[in-house]
């Protein structure tokens, strides 16, 4: 053992020690000594991060946590009330320490070294294979027969670890066809935390049960309204099957969350009252909202959402997780909460997909590639021209409810795609860029002036650590999907919206030379 793997394992046997402590500690449901037990974490978290830590927000968490009332403390409570204590301790150390702390610091000081991106998230398909056939599913349009083989995801996750990845998330196909060699995986990298979306279908008491002992996988479950609108796209009994899953893994102790794609005809069931009640009383603490998107030679288009119907899943959103309410769900929307991340996170910035050819693509919607894990590295795939141009081009827009070089900048992805040579990868069914692209492009137009608008009459503020290129590429294409006064109007009215544009913004065109978004002094002294 190296000296630098000798004091990780000193580091992560002390985090180790202070979590049993804590969980000792906190068994006791005094929920107002908990409280001054979460402020302490803070303040062991605040040390550990030094200079990096942002006493700002630290000093708003631990008023928060002091607060016993707070909805987002009792819910922390009842999720730790309901928690498996080895899985908790696991989590907590697994995503806590090792993802959360030590893998973010390795993964700040990697992107200055090899001036690329690196991610914090790596997904991959173990599988395409699945027994299910759901409508509009992009998935199937890689075919069912590809695999990655135990040593091809063995390869993804310890060169990951390398460049300080600790999270990962598999997909598919579906993922739990390839159980056995998940577990081994699991059990080899068990400093690693893995999140499985899944049908559901193929989760027993045994899964749950090895799940449970080796506490660092959870699962993802797709769920899309009632009966009637889930099984209408999943097949019958796709949700009764999603229920017994659910129960199964509350009853286990294990932390678990929901996957789902909204739709123009499931949007108001996913989003309902009786269903967020419904996750809730199911034990589902959390959940990825996912925009339809036209992917592939069969996707139906028709399925993607209203403008209106946009507009409202922000508001419904937002308000699910506000004070306002308390539901014991925390819902997060990958379309519309670019704002916390940056906007578009794909190419490797926050995350990127492998797929079961082993293709590295940007995102899991965008199907193209110009590197394989088969005969490059994790490094070299974060390196390639298509992942570069990526990086180059991040954020995609000022305006980030409009993060995305496909379905919102369409012109984006067509150019990258072009310039780089890459590749699509449906195998079974071919699509161009600009057949994938030409379905993005009337939405995008529609869209651009209504979420001008929504993004001007909010509040942004400028991150304190930032990870996009110094050669940031302006985006001259975007005009096309302005129009006249979009950002001029409203971005001259509103004074947070400064930090965001240089001035040249006010003729329309997207610049993005504002020092706040860029990796320099002073921001940097507070990575
Ligand atoms: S490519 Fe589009 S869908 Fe994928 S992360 Fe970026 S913005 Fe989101």
């Amino acid at each position: 053992m190296g000296i630098k793997e000798l004091s990780h394992a000193a580091e992560r046997k002390a985090f180790s020690t202070a979590i049993d402590g804590f969980l000792k500690h906190i068994k006791k449901k005094d929920y107002a000594d908990r409280s001054e037990t979460y402020c302490k974490l803070v303040d062991t978290a605040a040390t550990f991060w030094g200079k990096g830590a942002n006493k700002e927000k630290m000093e708003a968490a631990k008023k928060a946590l002091s607060n016993p009332d707070n909805r987002w403390v009792k819910f922390l409570n009842r999720v730790i009330d309901e928690t498996d204590p080895h899985y908790a301790k696991t989590l907590l150390l697994n995503l806590g320490y090792e993802a959360f702390f030590r893998g973010t610091k390795m993964i700040r000081a990697n992107r200055e070294k090899y001036g690329c991106n690196i991610p914090w998230l790596i997904l991959f398909d173990p599988t395409m294979a699945c027994n299910m056939h759901c409508v509009g599913c992009w998935s199937g349009t890689y075919g069912h027969k590809a695999n990655l083989s135990y040593e091809d995801m063995d390869k993804i996750v310890t060169q990951g670890k390398e460049l300080g990845v600790y999270l990962y998330m598999m997909t598919g196909g579906e993922p739990t066809v390839r159980m056995k060699d998940i577990f081994k995986l699991a059990e080899k990298h068990n400093d690693c935390f893995f999140g499985l979306y899944s049908n559901s279908t193929l989760i027993t008491d045994e899964l749950a049960e090895k799940v449970r002992q080796l506490g660092n996988i959870t699962f993802m479950l797709s769920l899309e309204g009632t009966p009637d609108t889930n099984d209408i796209r999943r097949g019958e009994g796709h949700y009764a099957a999603v229920m017994k899953a659910m129960d199964i893994l509350r009853e286990h102790g294990i932390v678990f969350g929901t996957s789902v794609c909204y739709t123009r005809q499931n949007i108001e069931a996913v989003t309902s009252d009786d269903f967020f009640h419904l996750l809730e009383e199911k034990g589902a603490r959390f959940g990825f909202y996912f925009h339809f998107m036209p992917v592939g030679n069969n996707a139906v288009p028709e399925l993607m959402p209203t403008v209106e119907q946009r507009k409202y899943i922000i508001d419904r959103i937002r308000y699910v997780r506000s004070d306002k309410c308390d539901f014991g769900f925390f819902p997060m929307d990958f379309q519309n909460d670019g704002e916390y991340v940056g906007g578009c996170i794909a190419g490797g910035r926050n995350y990127f997909h492998i797929n079961s050819n082993g293709d590295a693509e940007p995102c899991v919607f965008i199907h193209f590639s110009d590197s394989n894990i088969h005969d490059k590295s994790i490094l070299e795939m974060l390196q390639s021209p298509l992942f570069m141009e990526y990086r180059k081009g991040q954020p995609f827009n000022r305006n980030q409810l409009r993060p995305c070089p496909m379905l919102e900048n369409p012109t984006l992805l067509r150019k990258m795609v072009h310039d780089t040579g890459a590749h699509q990868t449906n195998m079974e069914s071919p699509e161009s860029v600009e057949h994938l692209c030409e379905k993005c492009d009337d939405y995008a137009k529609e869209w651009a002036p209504v979420a001008e608008e929504v993004w001007s009459k909010q509040k942004h503020e400028p991150k304190a650590y930032v990870n996009y290129s110094k050669e940031h590429v302006e985006h001259p294409e975007l005009a096309a999907f302005q129009t006249e006064d979009d950002v001029t109007d409203a971005a001259r009215k509103d004074p947070s919206l400064a930090a965001y544009r240089s001035d040249s913004d006010v003729t329309g065109q997207q610049h993005f030379t504002e020092p706040v978004y860029r990796n320099e002094e002073p921001l940097k002294k507070e990575a």
